[in-house]
């Protein structure tokens, strides 16, 4: 009898797998790290089959604590860090160069060229996203410009493009089956979320012939099976969603309005818009959250740079606490943070300022003002970084969501979700198992073989979430959101003043 179903989580750091039983219970788990290699300033790059292996490995791992071993695995779910490109070979299954990572700017060059071609109109109406290095599009070109003959080879029909859900699939199939979802796709810069297809004029624009792209197939259903090799029998691997729309699944935010946030070393903010596709005038990106039967579904999507990372910051570079989590009670040894703001601008502002002159700051200090203030001020960030995208989501799609759904590290942080509720004015909500990532490839997959019926069933399985309520007055809440407006002004455009970069 087959009682489980695996996720595969690829993420940027680490290839974990997760297997959860009927109930939704997590039953195993294996995690490897793989190596980050960083050729130069601002370029990211891993060894795609080091991904491959640790992720093999993390699997294998999680199966042989099985009884009878792998029959027991209904199906296999995939979900992964999002836009990391990789080429290969697709007679041998060999790279042709390494995986190039989300966060690398190595094609910002490429990017150029095509802003000074005018195509910034075609890449928002077509794509829902910003001409921006961060997406698959120009690591691809980047690939085939610096590899010797990749060009000519790849539109013989001899080299794939995949980001790591078709890299993975790839592979587990043994080359036998070539494929990505929607929710990937969408990240490319090549994909048309409107018609739900690869784009011609996109893909002519940089070059990227048609014949190395994956078909784009459901994102819950049969998609192909394990070479048995792999696990001793063949599974399905029937799930697959990018990250951040895994979690979205995995939230139970599977309907037009219901939105999360994941707090990690940024935040990951996304609402689900249902079968519209919002264009955001606020400085949001939309995306595909997943294609169901045939049915695409959208999001609006807001990424904060700085979050959890700011709490590190309070660690590592003030030295004011010993650990992240000492952060709550020196926050609370303070009634309030006495007029201190600080803006964690350190790499610039994301969404919805996109300002990349910006840089941290604190405002605020006065002679009575200690670290237990500036740490106060710091997590309050956080929420305020939030609000201003949930306020930027309101804009573009009139919807204003009645609940936050929270995961990642830092939503462990009581403090910071009770203010969270208080700053936005509405209701957050912190499942009580936050592995949501893995559970929603898990509930994707699940529900593409039948293990489960549909997502209620298996939403009545959880446990049940803690909830944190507004208590602040609407007075407090606007004046203090309006005095961090405030704040944010006074960091923006920072250093592109002569001379303070
Ligand atoms: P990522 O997946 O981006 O690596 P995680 O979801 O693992 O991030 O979360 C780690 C981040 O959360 C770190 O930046 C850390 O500083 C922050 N963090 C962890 N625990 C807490 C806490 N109790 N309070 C505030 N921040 C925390």
């Amino acid at each position: 009898m087959a009682g489980f179903v695996l996720a595969l989580d690829q993420g940027t750091t680490s290839s974990r797998a997760l297997l959860f039983d009927e109930s939704g219970a997590i039953k195993g788990v294996e995690q490897f790290e793989f190596a980050q290699s960083f050729p130069k300033p601002g370029w990211v790059e891993h060894d795609p089959t080091e991904i491959w292996e640790s992720q093999l490995r993390a699997a294998r791992g999680v199966i042989a604590k099985l009884k009878s071993s792998a029959s027991e695995v209904a199906a296999i779910g995939i979900t992964n860090q999002r836009e990391t490109t990789v080429v290969w070979d697709r007679r041998t299954g060999e790279p042709i160069y390494p995986a190039i990572v989300w966060q690398s700017r190595q094609s910002s060059a490429i990017c150029e060229g095509l802003r000074e071609k005018g195509l910034e109109e075609e890449v928002r109406s077509k794509t829902g996203l910003l001409i921006d290095s961060y997406f698959s599009g120009t690591k691809i070109r980047f690939i085939l410009d610096v590899v010797p003959g990749a060009q000519a080879r790849a539109e013989a029909g001899e080299l794939c493009f995949g980001t790591i859900d078709t890299w993975l699939i790839y592979k587990l199939t043994k080359g036998r089956v070539f494929v990505t979802e929607p929710s990937n796709a969408s990240r490319t810069m090549l994909y048309n979320i409107h018609q739900g297809e690869w784009d011609d004029v996109l893909l002519e624009a940089l070059s990227i012939p048609r014949a190395m792209l994956p078909e784009v197939c459901d994102s819950s259903g049969v998609l192909g099976e394990t070479d048995p090799e792999w696990f001793g029998t063949a599974i399905p691997i029937a799930g697959v969603a990018g990250d951040q729309q895994s979690a979205l699944f995995g939230q139970g935010c599977t309907s037009k309005g219901l939105a999360k946030n994941t707090y990690g070393t940024g935040c990951f903010l996304l609402m689900n818009t249902g079968e519209e596709a919002p264009r955001s005038g606020a400085g949001l990106i939309t995306t595909v959250a997943w294609r169901l039967n045939g049915k695409l579904e959208y999001a609006l999507e807001g990424s904060i740079f700085v979050a959890g990372s700011a709490i590190q910051w309070l660690r590592d570079g003030l030295q004011i606490i010993g650990h992240a989590r000492e952060s709550a009670d020196l926050a609370q040894s303070v009634s309030d943070s006495e007029g201190v703001y600080v803006v964690p601008a350190f790499v610039g502002l994301g969404a919805p300022y996109w300002d990349e002159a910006a840089r941290g700051t604190i405002l605020g200090i006065t002679r009575g003002t200690t670290r237990a203030h500036i740490a106060r001020a710091t997590l309050e960030s956080i929420a305020f970084q939030t609000r201003d995208v949930m306020a930027a989501m309101a804009q573009d799609s009139g919807i204003s969501p009645a609940v936050l759904h929270v995961d990642g590290g830092a939503c462990e942080n009581d403090f910071l979700m009770q203010f969270q509720a208080d700053i936005l004015g509405i209701a957050v909500e912190r499942p009580a198992v936050l592995e949501v990532t893995a559970m929603g490839a898990a509930a994707l997959a699940g529900l593409g073989v039948g293990f489960w019926r549909d997502r209620s069933d298996l939403d009545a399985r959880v446990d049940s979430p803690t909830l944190f309520e507004p208590k602040m007055s609407e007075d407090e809440r606007e004046s203090r959101y309006r005095t961090w407006s405030r704040a944010v002004e006074r960091s923006r455009d920072w250093a592109s003043e002569e001379g303070s970069s």
